[in-house]
């Protein structure tokens, strides 16, 4: 008897219900080749085992639901930030708040005037209503919106610097987040690179004596991700605009988006236009709470010839992004504050409160409400440590399979480990999340039955 006869078809595989749900999730085609890699694999083995290889309809089902159950953990899923790294790049650095996103629904679900003016009924420049938006924002002259941080130093370095020198501290040739150098970033653009100073300090004559004719500019780093302590000078924003020959542009790199001086080691991009930078750079998902990109701003004629560059084209983002982040400025010059804005300001007390109804709902005695850090994370402030309440569960032995099957729970629950206790900081919880973090660990404990 031919023993390739005992496995199902594809066609009655893929209809079986347990596989059916991950059509619409994954793709049929997708689904349709982990169903036929089974197969090969099934076949393989009978012929390696011969007609004593036993297959049924049922282990195919199975062996395909996990395959694609694997596949779908690729897919970004809501999970509940028990880290306390308020903006968590890993984890989408900022929520955005869903009455930006409720906003955006219906011009983006629908035709809308992108570049459209309803009075003319012609093309039309949307351009100017974020221009002034950004002004309120910033205090800057002239500002552009482009696909993220990284995106606006290339296109600023690109467009104002290529073939010419750009001088950076060696205090600030950084790397920032996953494989984002500056150094890279300047030769990409083909800017030379003038490093001046040393990685501990750097001086005024250090930038001017490196300054010639094909110096076009400055650029000013900040250290978003990591501090240098101890014996140490850099040179301020102010000392530079006042020293700077007339043909040096002065650009910083704000990164973090902050547009009050009220975050601990961060300067507002209005304090930096206040101290004479002609352009500034920033994302706007990190302290703004938006949607990725980024942002030139600054002195309206450096900005319009940036502007003009091809590139401008190749980093602009779509009218999702912009109709999104529109809204987030809004809010922000309505001193609306971001989501991680509220978290960063919730007081220990508050988060006490938050922590002591998840350990009611638990009844367990080795749970308890410590006191802990939580920080702004996502290259911001990084040195700065916000007091914090954490739910701290002794677990001698079991901590990190507890960690581990709370992240496949329904909504995965992000906790982490510190010496054999299961730590869930509540600093980045939402007060709607403390229900189902009690349900996640009575069921995982239930189900794990750790004993101490
Ligand atoms: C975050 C950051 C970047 C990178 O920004 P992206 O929006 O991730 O491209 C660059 N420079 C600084 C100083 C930053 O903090």
């Amino acid at each position: 008897m031919n023993r390739f006869a005992t496995i199902p078809q594809v066609e009655t595989i893929v209809s079986d219900i347990l596989l059916s749900r991950w059509i619409s999730v994954l793709g049929r085609p997708v689904v349709l080749d982990e169903i036929r890699t089974v197969i090969a694999e099934i076949r393989k083995g009978l012929k390696e085992k011969g007609d004593k290889f036993d297959i049924d309809r049922t282990t195919i089902v199975r062996l395909v639901d996990e395959r694609c159950g694997k596949l779908a953990l690729q897919i970004p899923r809501r999970v509940i930030n028990g880290t306390g790294i308020l903006i968590h790049t890993n984890l989408g650095r900022s929520p955005i708040s869903e009455s930006t996103w409720n906003n955006a629904l219906e011009s983006n679900c629908r035709y809308a005037t992108v570049e459209f003016n309803l009075e003319t009924g012609k093309r039309g420049n949307r351009a100017e209503l974020m221009t002034r938006i950004l002004q309120k924002m910033t205090g800057c002259e002239h500002g552009i919106v482009v696909n993220n941080n990284a995106a606006a130093m290339f296109l600023l370095l690109a467009s104002i610097a290529k073939g010419k020198r750009v001088l950076v501290s060696r205090g600030e040739l950084v790397q920032i987040g996953g494989g984002f150098r500056i150094p890279e970033i300047l030769a990409q653009s083909q800017a030379t690179l003038v490093e001046v100073g040393t990685t501990n300090i750097t001086t005024i004559d250090d930038y001017l004596d490196n300054i010639d004719d094909q110096s076009a500019m400055v650029l000013k780093v900040h250290r978003s991700n990591f501090a240098i302590r101890g014996f140490t000078r850099e040179v301020s924003v102010d000392a530079l605009a006042a020293r700077l020959p007339k043909h040096v542009l002065l650009a910083v790199d704000q990164g973090s988006g902050a547009t009050e001086d009220t975050v601990p080691g961060e300067t507002s991009i209005r304090k930096l236009f206040e101290q004479g930078a002609h352009i500034v750079t920033f994302s706007t998902d990190k302290l703004l709470g938006s949607v990725q990109a980024g942002i030139i701003c600054g002195k309206q004629s450096i900005v319009e010839s940036i502007a003009q560059h091809p590139l401008y084209r190749v980093v602009r983002p779509g009218k999702t992004v912009l109709t999104l982040l529109r809204q987030s400025l809004v809010d922000r010059i309505n001193k609306i504050p971001a989501i991680t804005e509220r978290f960063a300001r919730r007081t220990p007390d508050d988060l006490l409160r938050m922590g002591q109804k998840i350990i009611d709902a638990l009844h367990d005695s080795r749970a308890s409400i410590v006191p802990s850090t939580m920080y702004w994370g996502g290259g911001s402030s990084p040195d700065e440590a916000i007091d914090a309440m954490a739910v701290r569960i002794e677990l001698p032995g079991c901590a990190s399979s507890v960690a581990a099957s709370l992240r496949k729970e329904p909504i995965p629950v992000i906790a982490y480990v510190s010496d054999d206790a299961l730590m869930i900081n509540l600093g980045a919880v939402f007060d709607d999340e403390l229900d189902c973090i009690a349900t996640s660990l009575k069921s995982v404990l239930e189900k794990l039955s750790c004993t101490s």
